[in-house]
């Protein structure tokens, strides 16, 4: 995902391929989020197992989550070198995971290179994660773990390439404009146009899971779909 603010306070705890890793205080909800889904998402995968069972495979469910995440970020890393506009910094907090770049003022070619990389990375995961399913035995503690890692990051890909402001998707559609045409308003208009049609089309699926019954994957979606209008309404 792709943003130029900070958040305050933001401490540096590693550095992932040269660049700091920093978090805010609130970055443990996130990650007390993510763990919370994983665990409900075990609870569906493996119904009636044991409790033990369950909450060692949401611990390994998180870090694969997390390794997706890292993985996507890399991505950014690697071609924001290459396009040579570097990432000053990757910033979490408990709603966001910023990639922070000092240099804002690059040509729109270094732009759409450093926001192409995650997506890429994703892809790269996918043929790792097909890979990793073909020899590994089957099981909770084997193929499946591998089928968990395609899971999120195909799930971590596509949200990444939605078109709205604050997501690769959005940096993408907004330079290849501005590329094109030359002109910010249209870049702009663009995103935002594409932003509230995403955010129309999750509200319309959320709308339709909530009244089959599915109340989780309605709410979900029809949350996503507001933060996406919200998104896409947002000056910059
Ligand atoms: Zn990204």
């Amino acid at each position: 995902m792709t943003q130029v603010r900070v958040p305050p306070r933001p401490r540096t705890i590693f550095t992932l391929a040269g660049v700091p890793v920093q978090v805010d205080p609130t970055a443990p909800v996130g990650a007390i989020g993510v763990w919370g889904m994983c665990w409900l998402l075990v609870g569906r995968r493996y119904p009636g197992r044991s409790v033990a069972l369950r909450a060692l495979l949401t611990c390994l469910w998180t870090g694969l989550f997390f390794s997706v995440f890292f993985l996507h970020s890399l991505g950014h890393i690697v071609s924001a070198r290459a396009a040579g506009a570097p990432m000053g910094a990757l910033v979490i907090t408990a709603t966001h995971w910023l990639t922070w770049y000092p240099n804002s003022g690059v040509p729109p070619q270094a732009h759409l290179g450093r926001a192409a990389g995650g997506p890429l990375a994703n892809l790269a995961g996918l043929l790792i994660g097909h890979g990793l399913r073909r020899v590994l035995p089957s099981g909770p503690l084997g193929r499946d773990l591998a089928e968990a890692f395609l899971a999120f990051d195909a799930a971590i890909g596509a949200a990444a390439l939605l078109p709205t402001p604050s997501f690769d998707g959005g940096a993408l559609l907004k330079w290849s404009v501005y590329a094109a045409t030359s002109s910010f308003p249209r870049a702009g208009r663009a995103v935002q146009a594409a932003g509230l049609g995403v955010s129309g089309f999750l509200s319309v699926l959320g709308l339709g899971a909530l009244s089959s019954g599915r109340r989780w994957t309605g709410l979900v979606l029809a949350v996503s779909g507001l933060i996406a209008a919200l998104e896409s309404t947002r000056r910059e």
